[in-house]
C-alpha cells in the first residue's frame, strides 16, 4: 500500500524522468535513434529503473499516466533538439502489452504529436510479442493507424515471447529488436549465434530492419555486422543517459564531420 501510494505521488508530481539510448548503424557508426527509458525519481531510493515499477503501476491500474507522460515528453524533447537545429533521428517509446489493449493509442499518439508538433516519421513505438497475441482484430486496426499516421512500429525483445511468426506478415512492422538473451552469449555460444544469424535472414527476407539489443563487446559489434545487422544498442555504444548528455551526443552528431573516416561504434 505503501508502495502504490508513492506511485500515486510520484504521477501526481511528475516524479520521472526519461533516459535516452543510442541505436547506431552497423555499417559506420552514424547514430539513427534514440530509444526513451523511464526512470522514478524515488525521493529515498533515488533513480529508480523501469523493471522496478512498470508491471507494478500495471497491477494497479497506473500505467496510463505513466505511459500518457512518457510518450508527451519524448516527443517535447525530440521536437525541441529539432528546433535546435540538432541531427533529425526517431526516437522510439516503449508501450505495454495492456496500454495497447486498453486505450486507443492511434488517436492518442496523433494528439501528442499534433500538440507536441514532432512530424510522425520521428517516432517510433516499440511493443512486445505478447501486444500481438491478443485480440487481433483490435490490435491489426491499431497499427495500421499507425503506419497511415506515419509511425514506426518495431517489435522489443524479439523471440522471447508467443513466436508466432504469423504476426510477421500480418501486421505492419518495420523493425525486429533481437532480444539481449541472445546476443549476450555470442560469439562464444554457437547456438545463440544460430539464431542471431536466423532472426537477421529472417527479418532481411520479410524487408524489416534488424536491430541487435544488449552490445556489449567489440566481438559481438564484429559478428553483428559480419551477418548484416543494421543497427546495434548497448553499452558498447552507451548506457542510457539523460537528457543534457544525449543532447551532447546529438550535437557530436550533428557538427560537420571533419575526416571523412567515421569512427565505427564503440571505438
Ligand atoms: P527494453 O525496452 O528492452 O530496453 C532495454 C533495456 O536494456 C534497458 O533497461 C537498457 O538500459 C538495458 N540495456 C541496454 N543496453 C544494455 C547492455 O548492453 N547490457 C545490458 N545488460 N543492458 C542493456 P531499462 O531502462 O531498465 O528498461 C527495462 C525495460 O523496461 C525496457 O526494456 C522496457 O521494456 C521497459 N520500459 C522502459 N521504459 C518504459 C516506458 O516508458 N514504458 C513502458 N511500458 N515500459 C518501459
Ligand atoms: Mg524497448
Ligand atoms: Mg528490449
Amino acid at each position: 500500500l505503501l508502495r502504490e501510494r508513492m506511485l500515486r505521488e510520484a504521477i501526481e508530481a511528475r516524479a520521472f524522468v526519461l533516459h535516452y539510448q543510442p541505436q547506431v548503424s552497423l555499417q559506420d557508426g552514424s547514430l539513427q535513434g534514440f530509444e526513451a527509458l523511464v526512470r522514478w525519481q524515488h525521493p529515498v531510493r533515488g533513480l529508480v529503473g523501469p523493471d522496478d515499477f512498470i508491471a507494478f503501476a500495471e497491477s494497479r491500474g497506473l500505467i496510463s499516466p505513466i505511459g500518457r507522460w512518457v510518450m508527451h515528453e519524448a516527443c517535447r524533447q525530440l521536437k525541441a533538439w529539432q528546433d535546435q537545429g540538432l541531427a533529425r533521428v526517431p526516437v522510439a517509446v516503449n508501450l505495454s502489452a495492456l496500454e495497447f489493449r486498453q486505450r486507443d493509442m492511434a488517436s492518442e499518439i496523433a494528439a501528442v504529436l499534433q500538440a507536441t508538433g514532432l512530424e510522425p516519421q520521428y517516432l517510433e513505438i516499440e511493443l512486445t510479442e505478447s501486444v500481438l497475441m491478443h485480440e487481433a482484430d483490435q490490435v491489426l486496426k491499431a497499427l495500421k493507424d499507425l503506419k497511415n499516421l506515419g509511425v514506426g512500429i518495431s517489435i522489443d525483445d524479439f523471440g522471447t515471447g508467443y513466436s508466432s511468426l504469423n504476426y510477421l506478415k500480418r501486421y505492419p512492422i518495420h523493425k525486429l529488436k533481437i532480444d539481449r538473451s541472445f546476443v549476450s552469449d555470442t560469439p562464444s555460444s554457437t547456438d545463440d549465434v544460430a539464431i542471431v544469424t536466423a532472426i537477421i535472414q529472417m527479418g532481411h527476407s520479410l524487408q524489416l530492419k534488424t536491430v541487435a539489443e544488449g552490445v556489449e563487446t567489440t566481438a559481438q559489434r564484429d559478428m553483428l555486422q559480419q551477418l548484416g545487422c543494421d543497427l546495434a544498442q548497448g553499452f558498447l555504444v552507451s548506457e542510457p543517459m539523460d537528457a543534457a548528455t544525449a543532447l551532447r551526443w546529438l550535437a557530436r552528431e550533428s557538427a560537420p564531420t571533419v575526416t571523412p573516416d567515421k569512427p565505427a561504434c564503440g571505438q
